[in-house]
């Protein structure tokens, strides 16, 4: 304490201190003189505990592991977090996870150690073990920081309701660093497992998510989802398998644009030019044309779309099938609607508790459907738009929003979610599209829907070399570019149906999300290229 006048004592600045400023000095002055000398009476009182909290008793029980570089194989057993359960009361175990949470009280620190969706409630006091140096690198360690913890299980007298490990808690004695997260994190993984109706709390805005993808991907809610999304691809392929159909895979660095137009990415082959495949479409189908019988593929497909919608992606995947047929295509139809039924039991059964933790936070209505699935003809969908009032021509293509408005009308009348729409206009669809024999106007496809939007394009293809070929011409199609394609049907191919679904798509409108890069893992859109 200094016994000058306070107009001599100066701040870091060279200035004079306010008097404020002054008696807060004093203050703490006074402060650390007391805890000195406390100390100093009780080093003098336990020459030992002075002893021991200088060496630091527990040095060996914490720290930052050396990078693990494949040095050694430890003989030791990480537990998952979900495996931490009564049955393992007062075992000693080891487990790795992420430090999702901590908050020191006194001589403990409380922390929380998640694994992908799993949490469990961990804890370090000041004893025998660990020591207060300890517990204060504990309570200092990163949010997110991925740590390896030795500790017992012990039964707790009170559900610990924020933790899915609800019956336990980890009583650590070791805990080390792995790897070591950033300080600051551009997001936190509450705010962004937030659901959006609770208004008055942080929210991280899309962006920012995307940005930071990896982080965003660790909530509860982007694991649940993704997890849904292999499901989509699961029951796709272990129906199509079970009906007899190939997995074939399709060049994606194509010699010229496979559904026409422009919007198809150029790149540069060689001397030459090529072209990202917008679809499988011609590949599929040759491989029908080699006997394949049925074949089904997952892949990218590329759009040079400057489509910023909520549900346009440049790049997505593919979930293609195409099947040869003996006499009406409507066969395949039936194949295609019975394969989402399939899709969409397998979801109920297999991926309830990931559908509800998706719809905690984005809430949705569940996903109704019809089995068999309901399919109307498209000029019943345009007499339903026009009797609400809808202006539009029989022979006109939908538009979004009256394909929005087509979706709430079905679900009103049929109580589905799903439905498949047949006979689309032939002027509308592809040049491969197979007429209606009775009626030009009309062609054999068919589109299926979600929610009132459209998850799949198919039809019947035109098998024949020569009509293809006049089709071709009257599209302005570069005939060069697509001969192998058309000489593929010179040599007998049989009549043949398929379609084109977006696995994003499924995913995103099964949940009932409200934008298609939620339910892309790293997405692609016109401004989006990174990460
Ligand atoms: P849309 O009219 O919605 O743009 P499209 O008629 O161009 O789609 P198709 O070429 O028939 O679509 O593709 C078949 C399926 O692929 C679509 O039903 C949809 O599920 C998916 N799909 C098409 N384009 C995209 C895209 N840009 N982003 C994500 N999925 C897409």
């Amino acid at each position: 304490m200094s016994d000058k006048p306070a107009e001599d004592v100066l701040g870091p600045d060279g200035n004079p201190l306010s008097k404020k400023a002054l008696k807060k000095q004093q203050k703490d002055a006074e402060k650390a003189l007391k805890k000195a000398a406390h100390r100093q009476q009780e080093q003098a009182q336990n020459p030992q505990a002075a002893e021991q909290e200088k060496e630091d008793y527990a040095k060996d029980h914490y720290g930052q592991v050396r990078m693990i570089q494949s040095r050694d194989k430890p003989d030791r057993t990480l537990l998952k977090v979900c495996e931490l359960t009564r049955g393992l009361a007062d075992q000693k175990v080891w487990l790795r996870g992420r430090l999702y949470t901590s908050r020191s009280k006194g001589k403990s620190c409380f922390f929380v150690i998640r694994q992908q969706k799993w949490t469990v409630q961990a804890l370090v006091s000041v004893g025998e073990k660990v020591s207060k140096q300890m517990v204060k690198y504990i309570a200092n360690i990163n949010k997110e920081s991925i740590v390896d913890v030795e500790g017992y299980v012990r039964t707790v007298p009170q559900k610990i309701e924020s933790c899915s490990q609800q019956d336990v808690e980890l009583h650590a004695e070791q805990v080390w660093v792995v790897s070591s997260a950033a300080p600051r994190l551009p997001l936190l993984i509450e705010d962004a497992s937030r659901p959006e109706t609770e208004g008055d709390l942080a929210h991280v805005n899309q962006d920012t998510r995307l940005d930071n993808r990896i982080i965003d991907l660790r909530t509860q809610t982007n694991q649940a989802l993704f997890r849904v999304q292999m499901g989509v691809c699961r029951h796709f392929r272990q129906h199509l398998e079970q009906n007899g159909f190939v997995e074939i895979h399709t060049p994606k660095i194509i010699s010229a644009a496979s559904e026409g137009g422009a919007n198809v990415f150029e790149v540069t082959y060689f001397k030459t030019k090529a072209y990202l495949a917008q679809s499988p479409q011609l590949y599929k189908q040759m491989a029908i044309c080699g006997d394949m019988d049925r074949v089904f593929t997952v892949g990218a497909v590329f759009r040079a779309e400057d489509s910023n919608t909520h549900r346009h992606l440049t790049e997505f995947v593919g979930l293609d099938l195409e099947m040869a047929f003996n006499y009406h295509y409507h066969e395949v139809v039936d194949v295609i609607g019975n394969m989402f039924v399939a899709i969409f039991k397998g979801l109920q059964q297999n991926f309830a508790e990931e559908i509800e933790i998706v719809h905690k936070q984005f809430p949705a209505e569940p996903f109704k459907f019809l089995e068999p699935s309901l399919r109307l003809d498209y000029r019943e969908g345009v007499q339903m738009l026009q009797e609400v009032g809808v202006e539009m021509e029989e022979g006109d293509d939908l538009s979004t929003p009256n394909e929005k408005l087509l979706g709430k009308l079905v679900k009103a009348k049929y109580d589905t979610d799903f439905f498949i729409l047949d006979k689309f206009p032939l002027a509308v669809r592809p040049f491969y599209t197979m007429p209606d024999p009775e009626d030009t106007k009309w062609s054999n496809s068919y589109d299926m829907f979600m929610r009132g939007e459209e998850i799949l394009s198919g039809a019947q293809r035109i098998h024949d070399p020569d009509f293809l070929l006049e089709r071709a011409k009257l599209h302005e199609i570069n005939i060069e570019k697509i001969k192998a394609y058309i000489d593929s049907f010179k040599y007998g191919a049989p009549p043949h149906a398929g379609g084109g679904i977006g696995m994003e798509r499924v995913t995103m409108l099964y949940l009932g999300l409200d934008n298609i890069r939620k339910a892309s893992l790293f997405p692609r859109d016109p401004k989006r290229l990174t990460p």
